[in-house]
């Protein structure tokens, strides 16, 4: 079993440097001119403000996402990857993977909540390593509530708290 635990491991680098790397070099960062949807999300505790933007076409499809402002490691990447992610989705898929998303690091289900099964995490399941830091469960969330926010056109602003 040494072994397995051993690529347990490997396998968690590989989620770390995944997760660096987004931080380091966001996808899709700054503002989206021409969007037709967007929002804003805060994480008081930890200090993240970010903006997400949308381009949603016509027939519902999500041609184009872009976010900006400023985070910590985590909250940046998790911004940067659900933009790589949503771009050319549905925006009924997009929401799928908001509910995957929040349901698998948080532990419990939101509203509007959707059935998951279908849901490939796909690279996201790099953001799981953060369930073992409570706190940054939110930094990981933020983008995708903003997401949630923002194609739902509830608020402008989404706060954690
Ligand atoms: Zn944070």
């Amino acid at each position: 079993m040494i072994a397995q635990s051993q690529s347990q491991e490997e396998l968690r680098d590989l989620y770390r440097e995944l997760i660096l790397d987004h931080a380091r070099s966001p996808r899709h960062f700054g503002k989206l001119d021409g969007a037709t949807h967007s929002a804003e999300g805060i994480n008081p505790l930890c200090g993240d403000k970010l903006k997400i933007y949308f381009s949603i076409d016509a027939d519902g499809r999500i041609s184009d996402a872009k976010f900006e402002g400023s985070g910590c490691a985590i909250s940046v990447a998790s911004a940067s990857l659900l933009t790589d992610t949503v771009i050319g989705l549905k925006t009924e898929a997009a929401l799928d993977f908001f509910s995957a998303v929040v349901s698998r690091l948080s532990g419990r289900m939101e509203d509007g909540e959707r059935p998951l099964s279908k849901v490939d995490l796909g690279k996201l399941i790099a953001l799981e390593g953060v369930k073992e830091f409570p706190s940054r469960v939110k930094c990981a969330t933020l983008a995708w509530h903003a997401l949630n926010s923002a194609i739902r056109n509830e608020s402008e602003t989404v706060s954690t708290e």
